[in-house]
């Protein structure tokens, strides 16, 4: 049942599937309760809220399914060293129940604009970035589509095998992977995401007109959106969301 107050709904779902992409690394997808009803927009995210030690905190964690899916949505996780939201939730299992209010957030991919998009992703970061290229591609042809996607090292770059399908199959959609510790022999690209990025984007081309959507954790989100917007793109066109 949606328990409601003045200014939110709080939601209740269960635990349907977990699935571990890595060592660290975990997806999980909620059940809303057959009354329940959300609708949300690519990109936005859910405020979990984590009874631990006779509190509750409240982590948000981007939905990493798309709206279309309905009712059931995927959380993607990685545990943090001595995180307490991330640890309570690697401690839960299948059957048990989370609460969250949501959707929430301005860093969303509703209609597609009609320029080059480039999506640029670090590691969980990825996980609002899924639903807008899946919608992005969706809407059919159009402007190209990149993906940008760093990770520390190959099975730490989520859903691989599906940017690697829709790279196949979609002639506007390119998919480059960065490692920033790569194996012996990695044919990937050598630079860091913020070179690769100043030199593709800006040093390299003259075309301002792209958009861009980057999530991840830290500086390096902020770092690039300000050389992009320093390097002349237009301030709407460069949206990130820094966890
Ligand atoms: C809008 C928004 C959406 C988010 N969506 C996701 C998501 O889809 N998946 C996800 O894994 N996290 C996501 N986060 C981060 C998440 O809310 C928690 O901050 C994270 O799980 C750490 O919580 P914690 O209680 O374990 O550790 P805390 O003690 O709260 O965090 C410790 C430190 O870890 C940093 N941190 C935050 N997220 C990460 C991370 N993923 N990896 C490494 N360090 C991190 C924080 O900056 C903080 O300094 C999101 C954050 C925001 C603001």
């Amino acid at each position: 049942m949606a328990v409601s107050n003045s200014s939110r709904v709080t939601y209740e779902a269960t635990i349907e599937r977990i699935f571990q992409h890595n060592l660290d690394t975990r997806s999980f997808f909620l059940r809303l309760l057959s009354d329940q009803q959300l609708t949300w927009k690519a990109g936005q995210f859910l405020s979990l809220l984590l009874p631990i030690a006779g509190e509750t905190l409240i982590r948000p964690y981007s939905i990493a399914s798309s709206p279309e899916e309905g009712n059931l949505l995927e959380i993607c996780l990685n545990l943090v060293p001595a995180g307490p939201g991330s640890h309570y939730l690697f401690a839960r299992t299948v059957g048990e129940t989370l609460r969250f209010t949501g959707p929430w957030g301005t860093f969303v991919f509703d209609q597609p604009p009609p320029a080059e998009c480039v999506f640029i992703a670090d590691g969980t970061g990825i996980a609002p970035i899924r639903p807008m290229i899946r919608r992005a591609l969706a809407s059919g042809r159009q402007p190209p589509l990149q993906l940008l996607y760093s990770a520390l090292q190959g099975a730490d770059l989520l859903y691989r095998q599906d940017w690697e399908a829709y790279a196949q199959t979609c002639s506007w959609f390119s998919f480059t992977p960065l490692l920033s510790n790569p194996p012996s022999g990695w044919s990937g690209l050598p630079d860091s995401l913020a070179e690769y990025v100043e030199r593709r984007y800006v040093s390299e081309d003259s075309d301002r007109s792209r958009h861009f959507y980057i999530c991840g954790v830290g500086q390096q989100v902020t770092q690039l959106r300000d050389l992009l917007r320093r390097a002349g793109y237009q301030r709407r066109a460069v949206q990130y969301e820094k966890w």
